[in-house]
């Protein structure tokens, strides 16, 4: 089994990144906005912002007062400075992604929160993907693996990860199952896939009885394991028999910061 390098991903996409930043002449803005105070939020925008500081994108961070956050949203999708927004969760209570989402101008939806994104996205129209369910797709890509007429079962289909990556996965024409909490018989469904994608939230939920032998195994889970250790949701330990996992961290995670600042370019018109 072989562990797929998403820093090394991260970087050739960066640096073309940088090349476009550079030929548009003027640092893109992304205004990232953090309405709650969270440890691993912190730590996930101070990524975001060392990683757009490297390739000259003005990373702004707005931490909107308690009561503020649709007022934030909605000033910074409206003013011409900022080229991309994005909305961290969690979010307070009595505001759903939905509603945050949708305060966000779909030309700046830079993570695809906007309900209208993720319909232009089901619609096969033209949009920012939620840049984890791109990351996915993106590292599926560069490996070369083959999609068109695979089986790939995506485990999880919340509105951020699961649903959209299933949705990019049936655009390039894989044959996609989606499974949740309800799924009858998760092993057997995973069992059969080429492309496994693990976005649940369980730590090493899915070990060797999930994953058929040469599958191809994207683990986009982040969860916290003893001593600050982050665990995905694949157990390594049960892959032996896949042909390529991604490891967390170094997987998915570099692939999605990278993908925001390619967005936020895209949005700034290059
Ligand atoms: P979420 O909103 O909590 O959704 C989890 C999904 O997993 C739900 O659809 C749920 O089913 C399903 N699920 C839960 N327990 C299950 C079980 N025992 N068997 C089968 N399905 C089960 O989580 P999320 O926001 O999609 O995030 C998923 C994971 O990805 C988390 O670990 C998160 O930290 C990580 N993540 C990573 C990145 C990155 O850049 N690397 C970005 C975003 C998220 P129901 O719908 O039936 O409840």
């Amino acid at each position: 089994m072989r562990l797929i390098d998403g820093r090394a991903i991260a970087a050739g996409i960066t640096a073309r990144v940088a090349a476009g930043v550079a030929a548009l002449g003027r640092a893109p803005v992304l205004a990232v906005v953090v309405p709650t105070a969270d440890e691993a939020t912190a730590w996930y925008v101070r990524s975001i912002e060392r990683a757009a500081g490297r390739v000259r994108i003005e990373c702004r961070v707005v931490r909107p007062a308690p009561g503020d956050l649709r007022s934030t949203l909605a000033a910074l999708s409206a003013e011409p400075a900022v080229d991309g927004v994005m909305c961290q969760a969690p979010l307070p209570s009595g505001v759903t992604l939905a509603d945050a989402g949708a305060l966000i101008d779909p030309a700046k939806d830079v993570d695809g929160a906007n309900p209208t994104s993720l319909g232009r996205l089901a619609a096969g129209l033209p949009c920012f993907a939620p840049a984890t369910a791109a990351a996915v797709l993106e590292i599926l890509r560069h490996e070369r693996v083959p999609l068109a007429g695979a089986r790939a079962v995506v485990v999880g289909r919340s509105t951020v990860v699961g649903k959209p990556a299933a949705l990019l996965l049936l655009a390039e024409h894989a044959t996609v199952t989606v499974c949740h909490s309800r799924t009858a018989d998760l092993a057997a469904e995973c069992a059969r896939a080429r492309v496994l994608v693990a976005a649940v939230g369980r730590a090493h939920l899915l070990g060797a009885d999930h994953i058929a032998p040469g599958a191809t195994v994207i683990d986009v889970g982040t969860n916290p394991g003893p001593d600050g250790a982050l665990l995905g949701d694949v157990d390594p330990s049960g892959a032996d028999h896949a042909a390529a996992l991604t490891p967390v961290p170094g997987g998915v995670g570099p692939v999605t910061t990278a993908l925001l600042l390619r967005h936020t370019l895209a949005a700034a018109g290059h």
